[in-house]
């Protein structure tokens, strides 16, 4: 088993669990990947938690919305639609009842992430179905971890920290085990960029070989390479949402063996990133989870036409923005909106949900803002607060210089607002807005009352700058439903298998073009045991 994450606990988990010996090799000095890091939002289908808030969702109005998504429209798809259309049922069945029996539980008010705005056959979710782990990620790890620790002292698996695999060897057409470097020994925090140093090498034979070492997110050299076409010309400055880590070493090693990449020109960035104030990793960024409310405007002011509203849909604003000529755009809003509607993702970013304490979030999500997005407001780079227009506008014009246009900003923002003084109006994210407050959870949690953002008693205004964010891969190593690497003609390469995001979730691309948020530790979750019953199955 190579790689810690969460796909990869899965994997060494559920083999382990059925008698089988597990040897887990990481590089990093501990186990969790990425999933430590992350919000911990799941993708189920019609749930408990939606049905208490009046959500009917089905897996019917889950399939539209995810082939909508998706768009697939390649050979090499074949396998990520067969995926999609068993983790669509996982996520509509066992699922939930899977993780709670392990003891995972769920935040009751679920998110409506990926908005859409379209057609009913196009992008986003048509119902909020974003089921945050109590506990955030640590929270939706920690069963694993438990698991695995009992499956280590009774000698089933067996854990080597600081192994770095190089290689899968391969003799005769099959894999028979890897070959890499041991890591010199780095006390540094989790998470920070760690030391590669070798001081020793290994070589290890297996009747199985599973990698699970996450995408390409952090390599961005991978990244620039891969680069969609349909997203236009990368940007000069991209933030990363992911730890060094994430750098496509066991994506390249399964290709050199002789297993299928496919898609890796399918990316999920984000285009709300903002610099960490404090970071962690390199060029660490922090995407914005944005409620829908703010005016979103490119570099020089001009406002995104829709239904690229914040939230609405990531990758199709990340287009539109790459075509728009510079690397960042701009949030405008006011403090009311700000309080209510941001959110950060991350683990880190949320003591509240990751400390589990219930008190906490009600006081934050009602009379916000919470703390970290506090300190982003003192102290982040990308943030402006002035109490006018033309202050804020002066601030914004001191980041970026001679690039803004305020006229044409000035004009966005009091044409808007005039569209909020009746009960009627014709602006798409006014009516949107409305809308959205039918929905309990968004009314209480996630958006606020609509209303001009220069109305004084929104408080001062705020500008916030925006940047690319690296974060998911969607393609990667493709697979068959038993998570069996396949070569480029078609067939299992015997001894190899892959899960989690090194193989786009399931068969080397399970979301197509787009996603629908909560879907990658659901991919990881749904893969992994997917290819755990591959290798049972080859191992009989
Ligand atoms: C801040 C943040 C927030 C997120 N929020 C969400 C969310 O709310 N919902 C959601 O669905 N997804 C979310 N994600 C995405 C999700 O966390 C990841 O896609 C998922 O955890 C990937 O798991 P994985 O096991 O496939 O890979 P990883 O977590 O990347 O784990 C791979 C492991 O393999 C190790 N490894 C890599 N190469 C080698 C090698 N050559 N030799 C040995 N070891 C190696 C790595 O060190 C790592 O520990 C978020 C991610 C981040 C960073």
């Amino acid at each position: 088993m190579v790689g810690g994450g969460l796909a990869g606990l899965v994997v060494a988990t559920e083999v382990a669990v059925r008698g089988k010996r597990v040897l887990l090799l990481e590089q990093e000095p501990y186990l969790g990947g990425q999933a430590f890091w992350s919000f911990g939002g799941l993708f189920l289908v019609n749930s408990p938690e939606q049905r208490r808030l009046g959500i009917r969702d089905s897996l019917e109005l889950a399939r539209q919305d995810w082939f909508g998504s998706a768009g697939y429209d390649r050979p090499e798809d074949a396998w990520g639609r067969r995926f999609a259309e068993a983790y669509l049922e996982f996520a509509a069945s066992e699922k939930r009842a899977w993780l709670r029996a392990l003891g995972v539980r769920f935040f009751p008010v679920v998110g409506w992430a990926e908005r859409g705005g379209g057609l009913a056959t196009g992008h986003g979710n048509s119902v909020p179905r974003f089921h945050i782990v109590w506990g955030t990620g640590p929270g939706l790890l920690e069963p694993f971890l438990r698991r695995l620790d009992s499956l280590e002292e009774k000698g089933l698996v067996r854990v080597l920290l600081r192994h770095r695999v190089e290689e899968v060897l391969v003799e005769g057409g099959r894999a028979v085990g890897v070959a890499g470097v041991v890591l010199e020994p780095d006390p540094s925090p989790r998470g920070a960029p760690k030391s590669r140093k070798a001081i020793g090498e290994f070589r290890f034979l297996a009747q199985a070989v599973v990698l699970a070492t996450g995408g390409i997110g952090a390599n961005l050299d991978l990244v620039r390479r891969y680069w969609p076409k349909y997203l236009g010309r990368p940007p000069e400055r991209l933030l990363s949402g992911v730890p060094d880590h994430v750098d496509g070493s066991g994506i390249l090693a399964a290709g050199k063996a002789g297993a299928h990449l496919v898609n890796l020109d399918r990316m999920w960035h984000y285009p709300e990133g903002v610099e960490n104030h404090t970071p962690i990793w390199s060029r660490h960024g922090i995407r914005i989870l944005p409620g829908p409310s703010a005016l979103w405007v490119d570099a020089t002011g001009r406002r995104l036409p829709p239904p690229l509203f914040p939230g609405f849909d990531a990758l199709e604003t990340l287009r539109y923005l790459r075509g728009a000529g510079f690397d960042w755009s701009w949030f405008v809003l006011n403090l009311r909106i700000l309080k209510k509607e941001f959110a950060l993702s991350g683990s880190e970013q949320n003591p509240d949900l990751t400390g589990k304490s219930l008190v906490q979030v009600l006081r934050n999500r009602l009379f916000g803002p919470p703390a970290p997005v506090k300190a982003f407001l003192e102290r982040g780079k990308d943030f402006v607060v002035a109490g006018n227009l033309s202050e804020l506008m002066r601030k914004m014009d001191a980041l970026a210089p001679g690039v803004l246009d305020p006229a044409r900003l000035e004009k966005e923002v009091k044409a808007r607002d005039l569209e909020f003084l009746n009960p009627f109006a014709k602006d798409s994210q006014v009516l949107a807005l409305r809308g959205f407050r039918r929905y309990l959870g968004d009314r209480l949690f996630r958006v606020a009352p609509p209303a001009p953002i220069l109305d004084p008693k929104g408080g001062p205004l705020v500008a916030v700058r925006l940047w690319t964010l690296t974060r998911k891969t969607l393609g990667g190593i493709q697979t068959d439903l038993e998570g069996r690497a396949l070569t480029p003609a078609g067939n299992p390469l015997p001894g190899l298998f892959a899960a989690g995001e090194a193989a786009g979730f399931g068969g080397g691309g399970v979301h197509g073009y787009k996603a629908l948020e909560g879907t990658f530790l659901g991919g990881c979750l749904f893969s992994g045991l997917q290819a755990a019953k591959g290798v049972l199955k080859g191992l009989e």
